[in-house]
């Protein structure tokens, strides 16, 4: 099947970590990798963010990215961008002149919905949507913070309408969308993946791989705290690190690791690592802290073992990819309540859900897991078996394309069959 994405912010070539630069770059591109693997042809659309990039990279996994042009090339927040997606989806359109249609268009949030619309207009080709975020809850938790366009909750209402298929990710998001209008006989739900083979409980079996555990105190050495948390993610308020950072002084001999944000050389002018940094010194746990940046892919394993237990505490996460990798880690899970996480860790199977926002259910949870090794053993192995049995990306993929096969031309169908 021929399956062109849409990932308009998102590209699955970006560094991780930044403002905008997380879960739906991952997705996106262990998406369309697995996709090639099981046998078709797949092109990534993603905004042209710098003049130099070549018009279509063909990567390793076998899949292309093209680079749009819609707006200036330059990197712009996703807030800025909705107006750019009518030139996106003539793009599009211009794009299918020289390769023919798709069999079909895989939108990932809201704007590549509208730019993805826009290009099949008079075409059978149908549109399968994944939001990764929706703007209601959003505004819900971030009020007058929220930058999103005014008028991005109609307008990703009117996508969710319009589209064949939207694929939530998470039972919350099934809630949303039918609270949105959106025909409940059109949602799918189909989680995010992850990469069981990347992340694993144990190194490689010939040791290769660089150690991200080697740029801090390696495990063991003097004075390092006895235990360490963990959080990766992007460095952004709603990931509730600060509530983390006030559990620390309940929490003594543990040392909070924290990955995501701009490379580490540039932590220092990050308005966020700032905050962060500010509310550790008054709360007397600087020490205890360590802000490292932007973590690479290949760093991440081993940064994901070297940790006790792994922290996901945001005020709402629409599926929340970290906590998957650390399952399959063979890591405990400490996360807030909400959103994807409801489905994503059992609490007392695979890790404890707490509530958001609230440092001292937080150090509860945790000291506990700190003060029982066997338990947070038996944790970790059942997380590891919990994603290896659902969340693995060939499964995950081929759920999806399920989804594809359920709107596609009867033609496609039958060939796919062959
Ligand atoms: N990530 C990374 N390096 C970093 C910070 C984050 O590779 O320094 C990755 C992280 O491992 C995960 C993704 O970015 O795969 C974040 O996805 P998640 O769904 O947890 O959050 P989102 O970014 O979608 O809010």
């Amino acid at each position: 099947m021929r399956v062109d994405l849409v990932s308009e912010h998102a590209s699955p070539l970006a560094t991780l970590g930044g403002v905008d630069a997380g879960g739906q770059n991952v997705h996106v591109a262990a998406l369309a990798a697995e996709l090639v693997r099981q046998g078709h042809d797949v092109t990534v659309h993603t905004r042209r963010d710098a003049p130099d990039l070549p018009g279509t990279v063909r990567t390793a996994a076998g899949y292309r990215v093209v680079h749009v042009d819609a707006g200036p090339a330059e990197p712009l927040g996703k807030d800025d961008l909705a107006v750019f997606m009518p030139q996106f989806g003539r793009e599009l359109r211009r794009s299918w002149l020289r390769t023919g249609l798709p069999d079909v268009v895989h939108a990932h949030f809201w704007m590549s919905g509208v730019a993805a619309l826009d290009a099949v207009r008079g075409t059978a080709v149908p549109v399968v949507q994944t939001f990764h975020a929706l703007g209601t809850v959003k505004r819900r938790h971030q009020g007058d913070a929220d930058t999103s366009p005014a008028d991005r909750v109609t307008t990703e209402t009117r996508v969710g309408r319009r589209v064949q298929r939207v694929v939530a990710t998470c039972s919350d998001e099934v809630a949303e969308l039918d609270r949105m209008g959106v025909p409940a006989d059109r949602v799918r739900v189909v989680p995010c993946g992850v990469d069981v083979e990347h992340f694993t409980p144990r190194p490689a079996a010939d040791g290769t791989g660089p150690a991200a555990t080697d740029r801090i105190d390696p495990v063991g050495s003097r004075g390092r705290p006895r235990y360490r948390l963990l959080s990766v993610g992007r460095l952004v308020g709603r990931k509730g690190v600060d509530t983390v950072i006030e559990a620390l002084p309940a929490l003594p001999d543990v040392e909070l690791v924290v990955a995501g944000g701009p490379p580490a050389a540039d932590l220092h002018r990050d308005p966020e690592a700032v905050r962060l940094t500010r509310l550790a010194v008054r709360l007397g746990v600087a020490d205890r802290l360590r802000l490292l940046g932007s973590v690479g892919r290949a760093e991440l394993p081993d940064l994901y073992r070297s940790a006790d237990v792994v922290l996901a505490c945001p005020w709402y996460e629409p599926f929340g990819i970290v906590p998957l990798e650390a399952a399959a880690s063979g890591r405990p899970v400490v996360g807030s309540a909400v959103g994807g996480l409801l489905d994503t860790v059992l609490p007392g199977v695979t890790g404890l859900l707490v509530p958001p926002r609230d440092p001292a259910a937080l150090a509860g949870a945790v000291s506990g897991l700190l003060a029982d090794p066997a338990r947070r053993e038996a944790l970790g192995r059942a997380a590891r078996r919990r994603a290896v049995d659902r969340y693995a990306w060939p499964a995950v993929a081929a759920a999806t394309v399920d989804v594809y096969l359920e709107v596609a031309e009867p033609a496609t169908v039958a060939a796919v069959a062959r």
